[in-house]
């Protein structure tokens, strides 16, 4: 027999690399982008179209190229960044690979036009799928422009693979946002399909949060600080009032590359402790320097993990620079980040009058006046009752179902007994209280029923929402003082995404600016709610859901609003609001799950009580 091992061709291997090294449109970017920071740029621009798909561009200022590297970029393992394996242990570059471009070029149609300054002319280089279709001399500006078109053109598999645009367009703002925050002293932008998504000129590193993550998240921060003489930690933490529900804002860079890290994220979770409810999570910013020789970076081209040689000494010190900030800044609220702020005003130009800030308001609104009054009733009963559909069978009819997606049969056991829901609502009307600020209590024939406040007004308000989303119909309460609110660019986008549903159930929102919007209504019934609250909590969620579960656009709004809007544990009820609420949870289809899928309420059998008596 013939011997059958071969060496794969360059196109084939590269190909192959490719698939670890460039899994989507955004691990490209990452990769031009590190290039452009390892260039030297202080200037970076970003351009995207259809979400990464057809094109990323990237046109740096940096060192630029010869004509013979500019071609050499493109091999395998071919980098300018090291040289033997020693140099693995001290890397002060991003790139050491010598993998990217030629794993890109690998997959996609890439034209390259580099130049350095000493050169008079630049290059240009066509290569599709690992081919070199065109080189020549070109004129073009210093530094390095490279545009990356149909990526996976040739990996039809790849390509099918990727997530929806939003998704993808989710990952590329997330390592924007990580190479922008670590680089606040090069100007950087990002436009997506035209449209400005960041445009940052050189700033200071809090000006840089500002415009990543929104002015209103930099006003929650405190400064950390702790200098040794090996290690330099330094950067922000999130207030504990502020911590959220989702795992958010979340950064840790070691010598300017983002790095995830468990153990230390635990050090901080730790100087946390007791300051934060028990499924809140704090949100930091934290930047970290060691001797390079110290920290090993080599672990996997995509992944983010590193390891550090003091491990131990490193998670002491951050927790200590932590709690010691907390103690100093949320003891002394003087010590505000606010006020530093402040001081970053620029005085007006000379000769230029400051105009006052125009307040538009209803001049025919009367609070007095039965039309535009508030309605008192907080919970409005849903007109469709259909307890048939409700206990004729444990799985719900193909019209619940998108009233307990997200629920899994296992979940939905929870059945009131033999109890019909006539004698549940007949009895339920004549014994009822609120106890401990917590649960409704009431008498049912079968025994004692125990409502859960907070998941009965969530099942009441999703069933709402989603009918109204459904039925496109849409109430909404016009705000006497209409409220402007700054998001982060990437919060922005999900609202642009969903302005026209949050429009339905009663948000009236429109855009001012890129990343600004005014409120103008709010939902009927929802005179109380915070609305920035409200809206980060609906985003959070929302951008959570779309993540773990796939949901359709509606029902996720529907859930999202639903569980932050709900009152919580700790409110006390008047007794009309007991009673309406109890009314219109039991005029909801499944009033027995939460959309979260926990059960709504409990039933203590006559048999049970007797049971404790024995
Ligand atoms: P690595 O960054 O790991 O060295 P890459 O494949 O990303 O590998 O790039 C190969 C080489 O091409 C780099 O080492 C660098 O010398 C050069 N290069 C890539 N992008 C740029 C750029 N934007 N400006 C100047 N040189 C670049
Ligand atoms: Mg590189």
């Amino acid at each position: 027999m013939h011997d059958i091992i071969r060496l794969l061709p360059d196109s084939v291997a590269n190909q192959i690399a490719a698939g670890e090294v460039i899994q989507r449109p955004a691990s490209a970017v990452k990769e031009l982008l590190e290039n452009a920071i390892d260039a030297g740029a202080t200037s970076i621009k970003l351009v995207i179209k259809d979400s990464g798909k057809t094109l990323i561009q990237l046109v740096d200022n940096g060192c630029g190229m010869s004509m013979t590297d500019a071609r050499m970029s493109f091999e395998r393992h071919a980098t300018s960044k090291i040289k033997s394996a020693s140099d693995l242990f001290a890397i002060k570059s991003l790139g050491f690979r010598g993998e990217a471009l030629a794993s890109i070029a690998a997959i996609a149609q890439v034209e390259l036009k580099t130049k350095r300054v000493e050169d008079e002319l630049g290059s240009l280089i066509i290569i599709e799928g690992s081919k070199v279709i065109d080189q020549q001399p070109t004129q073009c500006a210093n530094g390095t422009s490279i545009a990356i078109k149909n990526l996976f053109f040739n990996v039809p598999a790849r390509r099918n693979f990727l997530k929806s645009n939003q998704v993808e367009t989710r990952h590329i703002i997330d390592e924007f946002t990580r190479v922008a925050m670590v680089n606040s002293s090069i100007s950087l932008s990002m436009h997506h399909n035209e449209k400005a998504v960041f445009q940052f000129n050189n700033s200071t590193l809090k000006q840089r949060i500002s415009g990543l993550l929104g002015a209103n998240f930099s006003q929650r921060l405190i400064p950390v600080e702790q200098d040794t003489e090996s290690i330099k930690v330094y950067g922000f933490i999130g207030k504990p009032e502020f911590a959220r529900k989702t795992r958010g804002e979340q950064f840790f860079f070691a010598n300017n590359r983002f790095i995830k890290h468990p153990y230390l994220h635990h050090s901080i979770d730790a100087a946390f402790q007791e300051l934060l409810p028990k499924d809140a999570f704090p949100s930091y910013i934290i930047f970290i320097e060691v001797d390079p020789k110290t920290i090993d970076i080599n672990i996997h081209p995509t992944k983010t993990e590193v390891n550090f040689q003091n491990n131990k000494v490193l998670y002491a010190i951050l927790r200590a620079a932590v709690r010691q900030s907390l103690g100093k800044f949320c003891i002394t609220p003087s010590l505000d980040f606010e006020m530093e702020q402040s001081l970053n005003f620029t005085d007006p130009p000379e000769g230029k009058v400051i105009k006052s800030p125009i307040i538009a308001t209803n001049p025919n609104y009367n609070p007095f006046d039965s039309q535009t009054k508030r309605p008192v009733k907080p919970f409005t009963k849903p007109k469709a009752t259909n307890w048939e559909s409700l206990y004729a069978e444990q799985a719900p009819t193909a019209n619940d179902d998108k009233l307990t997606n997200g629920i899994t049969n296992e979940q939905k056991k929870i059945t009131p007994e033999q109890e019909s829901p006539e004698e549940i609502a007949e009895v339920i009307n004549e014994r009822i209280f609120q106890f401990k600020n917590r649960y409704i209590v009431t008498v049912v024939s079968s025994g004692l029923m125990i409502i859960d406040q907070s998941l009965a007004h969530e099942r009441i308000l999703f069933e709402r929402f989603s009918n109204m989303l459904e039925n496109n119909k849409s109430s909404s309460q016009q705000e006497l003082f209409p409220e402007t609110l700054t998001f982060s660019a990437s919060d922005a986008e999900i609202i642009n995404d969903i302005k026209d549903e949050l429009g339905i159930i009663g948000f009236a929102i429109k855009s001012m600016t890129k990343n600004t919007f005014v409120v103008t209504g709010r939902p009927a019934d929802l005179s109380d709610l915070n609305l920035r609250d409200a809206l980060e909590g609906i985003i959070e969620n929302y951008h959570k859901n779309l993540l773990e579960l796939n949901l359709n656009k509606k029902i996720n709004l529907a859930k999202s609003m639903a569980a932050n809007i709900a009152i919580k544990a700790g409110i006390l009820l008047k007794n009309e609001e007991i009673n309406a609420m109890v009314d219109a949870l039991f005029a909801c289809k499944v009033p027995t799950v939460s959309p979260s899928g926990k059960a709504v309420f409990s039933i203590i059998s006559m048999d049970e009580l007797a049971k404790k008596f024995n």
